[in-house]
């Protein structure tokens, strides 16, 4: 089971491509966990900082301080830089653009090599023994398979890939399976990955039915029921600092991504049974 005992359960939102609903997911998967009871944690691991904007942290360096980037370089732990949100239960670790210069420091070996993972396992020793049910860590990470997302693979227990149906999908999807086995191979043995999620699918769009068809029958059931529906309230939301639930809890996609947390938590039942 998780790497990080019974206190931490750490799942890393990533694919290197670009625009495909890593961050909305997160910041939306993050608030339906805490609506059904769960503690979640939300680490922007994206210069972009776009999760924590779409959570409604402003964007000034005082709001924002300290940051992933001081988790990283190890200037400060996980539980100081974890600020709430207003959803109850979920709290999020904000990102500035700063980000990118710890990428480059940790490419080039200035700093220790996992320093998320460390930063995790400092944390999960601190809340051992708070509450009975594991707190989730969501992990959005950059559009890239760059040394941030090798650090979120290295920390994580699993991978939860959003994949947008579109022509070049399954390319994208094969090169990031090839890079978890090898983050599993060698640095994360129990690296495991909990799905796939199919965002701003278009039913009535014959493309996206043929990548549903072709991503489905090549990873069988790591492809979550759940597919979440084009929907300009999703898209809406983050310029008003608001996941969609609270946007808009009635649109489709809230729907989707409650049905989504439930699935995800089915998964780590069986997983833990
Ligand atoms: P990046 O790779 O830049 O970090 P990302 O993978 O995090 O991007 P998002 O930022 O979540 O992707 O989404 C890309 C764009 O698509 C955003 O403008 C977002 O609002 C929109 N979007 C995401 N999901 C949906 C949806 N279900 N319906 C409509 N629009 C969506
Ligand atoms: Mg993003």
């Amino acid at each position: 089971m998780a790497a990080w005992g019974r206190g931490l359960r750490v799942l890393a939102v990533a694919n290197q491509k670009g625009g495909v609903g890593k961050t909305t997911t997160a910041i939306n998967l993050g608030t339906a966990l805490a609506a059904v009871g769960r503690t979640v944690v939300i680490i922007d691991l994206d210069p972009q900082g776009n999760a924590s904007t779409g959570l409604g942290v402003p964007t000034a360096h005082e709001a924002r301080n300290p940051s992933t980037m001081d988790v990283l370089l190890q200037r400060a732990s996980l539980a100081d830089a974890v600020q709430p949100t207003n959803i109850p239960l979920l709290s999020i670790v904000p990102a500035t653009v700063d980000l990118m210069a710890v990428e480059r420091d940790v490419a080039a070996g200035q700093h220790r090599v996992y320093p998320l993972r460390d930063a995790l396992i400092e944390f999960a020793a601190q809340r051992s023994g708070q509450g009975s049910d594991a707190t989730y860590v969501l992990i959005d990470c950059p559009p890239s398979l760059n040394v941030l997302t090798i650090n979120a693979l290295a920390a994580a227990d699993a991978v939860l890939v959003p994949l947008q149906c579109e022509f070049f999908a399954m390319e994208g999807l094969a090169q990031l399976v090839r890079t978890v086995n090898d983050v599993r191979d060698r640095l994360n043995p129990s690296l495991a990955i909990q799905g796939v999620v199919l965002t701003m699918h278009d039913k009535r769009n014959r493309l996206t039915l043929e990548v549903e068809e072709n991503v489905r029958s090549a990873l069988g059931e790591k492809v979550y029921t759940t597919r979440i529906p084009r929907n300009v309230r999703v898209a809406e939301a983050p310029s008003f600092g608001k996941p969609v639930l609270l946007y808009d809890h009635q649109c489709e996609g809230a729907k989707a991504y409650i049905e989504l947390a439930s699935e995800v938590i089915r998964r780590e039942q069986q997983l833990a049974a």
